[in-house]
């Protein structure tokens, strides 16, 4: 078999090649290169408390935006500003400005992995003000926003979208490029465990692991790593778990994390050893963040859609992930899940 052209690092896919992002109609990725190839300076943001894949795809395109001769600005509208600890290894974060520092009104913003202008948190009102905004996100998306989306609900990962339109821009894959997209592509597939992995996700991540990056690196920073106190912390979210209807839930609490020093972003594992229980078809984890709202995280084994009962809970995702903030106390959330579950 003659190697892909893909195969080799630093040359970049003809679009007309890429599996991802084909529910994007051509016009829609046409105008896109063109608004982006007449800006000037160009605002990124992605949605808040970022993940792997909002942080890694935001950064990988403004390494393609920067090495176009773009002014780049990357950030994401948290209260607290701060990167997780656990993306902190993602190259590019000189790009970073904290959303204070954010173009007030700028004449192109580019969004990522966010369906709406909530989930930007502060940036949301920046991305109303701005002259265009493009929204790059793989959610099936509700009421919508942006004036230009490149959105396809198909898509594992934000990152696949990323990489399409780093190609379409003229861009190629270097390592820092191809780290940033991986830790998005193995974040939203669960290393490649979750149904979404298509053989598309195993071809994008030959071409990102054949840039040269250390993916056993990248595993150990995303999962395999965190301080002494988040074992403390997991026992005690482990101690109260209840497994109640086929659901199995617990709950971490501000002071839990404060009685072992924990950030809010150190939790987010919770829910992956939660969710194993065999005898629960959903798992649930409520996470009270710093200023003491409840971030509720479902999973689905797949017979429930989750993302439709967050979203009728004000929140949304996907049909096996999804999440909703709750200002309501622990039981009265749960009663009002355990309804929207029941609908779902
Ligand atoms: P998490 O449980 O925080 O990992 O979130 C799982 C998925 O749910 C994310 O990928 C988002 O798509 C979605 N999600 C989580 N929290 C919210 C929220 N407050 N509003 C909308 N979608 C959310
Ligand atoms: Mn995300
Ligand atoms: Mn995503």
């Amino acid at each position: 078999m003659t190697p892909d052209v893909r195969d080799r690092p630093g040359r970049p896919a003809r679009p007309d090649e890429a599996v991802a992002g084909r529910g994007i109609p051509e016009d829609a990725w046409d105008r896109a290169v063109r608004l982006i190839g007449g800006a000037r300076e160009i605002g990124l943001a992605c949605h808040v408390t970022p993940d792997g894949d909002a942080l890694g795809s935001m950064l990988a395109v403004a390494f393609t935006l920067r090495s176009m001769g773009k002014r780049v600005v990357a950030s994401f509208g948290d209260r607290h500003f701060a990167v997780p600890r656990l993306l902190r290894f993602l190259p590019g974060q000189d790009m970073l400005v904290p959303p204070e520092e954010f173009p007030f009104a700028p004449e192109l913003m580019i969004t990522f992995d966010s369906s709406t202008f909530d989930r930007l948190g502060l940036l949301g009102a920046t991305a109303a003000r701005a002259g265009e905004v493009i929204v790059v996100d793989h959610h099936p998306s509700g009421a919508g926003f942006g004036t230009l989306g490149l959105i396809d609900p198909r898509a594992a990962a934000t990152a696949m979208l990323a990489e399409q339109l780093i190609y379409r821009l003229g861009g190629r894959l270097d390592r820092d490029i191809a780290t940033c997209l991986y830790a998005g592509l193995v974040t939203d597939t669960g290393s490649f465990r979750h149904s979404s992995t298509t053989p598309a996700v195993h071809q994008m991540a030959a071409r990102l692991v054949a840039t040269g990056l250390r993916t056993d690196e990248i595993a150990r920073e995303l999962w395999d790593r965190s301080p002494f106190g988040y074992l403390k912390v997991l026992a005690a979210a482990l101690d109260r778990v209840r497994l109640e209807d086929g659901v199995v839930w617990t709950y971490v609490t501000r002071v839990d994390r404060a009685a072992h020093g924990l950030p809010y972003a150190e939790i987010e594992g919770v829910i992956d050893v939660v969710r194993r229980t065999d005898e629960a078809e959903v798992a649930v984890v409520l996470k009270e963040d710093d200023e003491g709202a409840w971030q509720v995280s479902t999973r689905s084994k797949g017979a429930v859609d989750v993302g439709a009962a967050c979203a009728a809970l004000g929140g949304g995702g996907h049909h096996n992930a999804a999440g909703y903030t709750s200002r309501a106390g622990v039981e009265e959330t749960m009663a009002a899940l355990r309804r929207e579950l029941g609908r779902a």
